[in-house]
């Protein structure tokens, strides 16, 4: 894990899901301040967003959306289109419907222009190859790749820190229990493609892949359950 010790800012893109809640918690405890950044791209769940906000709102952090309407319209996913039925398992050519073409790197992009604005130098993303769902654009040699770029596209040092990189979903809940914010996480995220905050609808692909990996946590520490 990098080392953070005298950092004093950092943006984090925040969709206010588990993976990227785990994230805010982790940066907390090493940055005096964090920025959360969420990104509306027309996704079918305005939830997600008011989910978000609430939870910067009740953990005293600075919060702000970004329209990005223009990539849910060009990139069709069954995320944002209400035509498609969300089905997360990847066909043999490709990604899931659920991948949204260019997310990460228009999302990584766009934070990085702000946080050079800002001054701030680093970005923190909850992406995981560990757990990828076939998503390219959540794997280590992307945001390595995407780093070198955007420092040599803005002429600034930029650190793309990925907490969860090497983490399945089970070691994210663990983390989440190490930081004493598992029941935030548990009770307040919404991961859910229904719309559903906590434990969600308990039967689309993000239940179904949330709930597999707290119930293996769970096992390995009875006193939680
Ligand atoms: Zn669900």
């Amino acid at each position: 894990m990098q080392e953070l010790k005298n950092k004093k800012e950092a943006v984090v893109i925040f969709s206010g899901g588990q993976d990227s809640t785990t994230c805010l918690f982790w940066a907390m405890k090493r940055y005096d301040k964090l920025i959360a950044l969420s990104f509306d791209y027309g996704q079918r769940h305005k939830k997600e967003l008011e989910c978000a906000a609430d939870i910067c709102r009740r953990y005293d952090v600075e919060h702000h959306i970004m329209d990005l309407g223009l990539l849910g319209q060009l990139a069709p996913n069954s995320l944002t289109r209400q035509d498609m039925i969300v089905d997360q398992t990847a066909p043999e050519d490709g990604p899931p419907n659920t991948f949204v073409d260019g997310r990460n790197h228009l999302f990584l992009s766009f934070a990085a222009v702000f946080a050079k604005n800002r001054g701030i130098s680093d970005l923190i993303t909850g992406v995981s190859q560990s757990d990828f769902s076939g998503y390219p654009d959540c794997r280590d040699v992307f945001i390595k790749s995407l780093n070198v770029t955007l420092n040599l596209a803005m002429d600034y040092h930029f650190d793309i820190i990925t907490p969860l990189m090497w983490k399945d979903k089970k070691e994210t809940w663990a983390l989440a229990d190490r930081l004493g914010v598992m029941d935030i996480i548990r009770k307040e995220t919404l991961t859910c493609y229904n719309g559903i905050i906590g434990d969600g609808c308990g039967h689309c692909p993000a239940c179904a892949l949330r709930k597999k990996g707290l119930d293996e946590y769970l096992l390995t520490s009875p006193g939680r359950a």
